[in-house]
């Protein structure tokens, strides 16, 4: 009973971690499991500047320097999908919140749905290992400088994040080390608890 109510309480989660953290990776593995949208505002971006749309052309420099897009811009996106009929379930949240004033919205926009984060899971990477990783995807715009920018950028505005969730009592804290398959089973072991 107690391990049905947990199960069904960690529905409605945020992965925080540094780009190359492996955070993308599994937060697509659990959310087929849990049966959830994964929702990466980070490929939602991309896909609108595939697509050639007006927010697209809109943030698309901004992306390739490896900057952050604006709060107003990014809470527009975040309404719409989070409003979306298959999120009222749950969803996983992968690449928002970033900033502070991130976190203030999506707390409102919640609320206003009559709901509210259940856990904050953030995956634990050495420095040269993110590099390595990020440097592997080899993303067309993954030159070593945007990566070091991206990983500078995430220690500057959304590391901090990571003390506010652990004094709310929600961040639960995973080694990211090792193999997909074995930091997916820690991130298992670690929600269950
Ligand atoms: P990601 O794939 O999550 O690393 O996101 C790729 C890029 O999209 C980032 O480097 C930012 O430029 C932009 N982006 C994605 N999510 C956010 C966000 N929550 N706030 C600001 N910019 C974002």
């Amino acid at each position: 009973m107690a391990a049905a109510e947990d199960k069904d309480g960690n529905r409605r989660l945020v992965f925080l971690g540094a780009p190359g953290s492996g955070k993308g990776t599994q937060a697509q593995l659990l959310a087929e499991h849990l049966r959830v949208p994964a929702i990466s505002t980070g490929e939602m971006l991309r896909a609108a500047k595939a697509a050639g749309t007006p927010l697209g052309r809109r943030v698309g420099e901004i992306m390739q320097k490896g900057l952050l897009v604006d709060d107003d811009t990014m809470a527009d996106v975040v309404r719409d999908r989070l409003s979306q009929d298959d999120a009222r379930q749950g969803f996983i949240l992968d690449g928002y919140p970033r900033t502070a004033v991130q976190v203030e919205t999506l707390e409102e926009l919640l609320h206003e749905l009559g709901t509210e984060i259940d856990a904050v899971v953030t995956l634990h990477v050495d420095e040269e290992e993110l590099l390595q990783r990020a440097l592997a995807r080899n993303r067309q715009d993954d030159t070593e400088e945007i990566i070091r920018e991206r990983l500078a950028v995430y220690h500057r505005q959304t590391e901090p994040l990571v003390a506010h969730y652990r004094q709310a009592g929600k961040l639960v804290e995973v080694d990211g080390m090792g193999t997909v398959g074995e930091v997916a089973r820690r991130l298992t072991e670690a929600l269950a608890r």
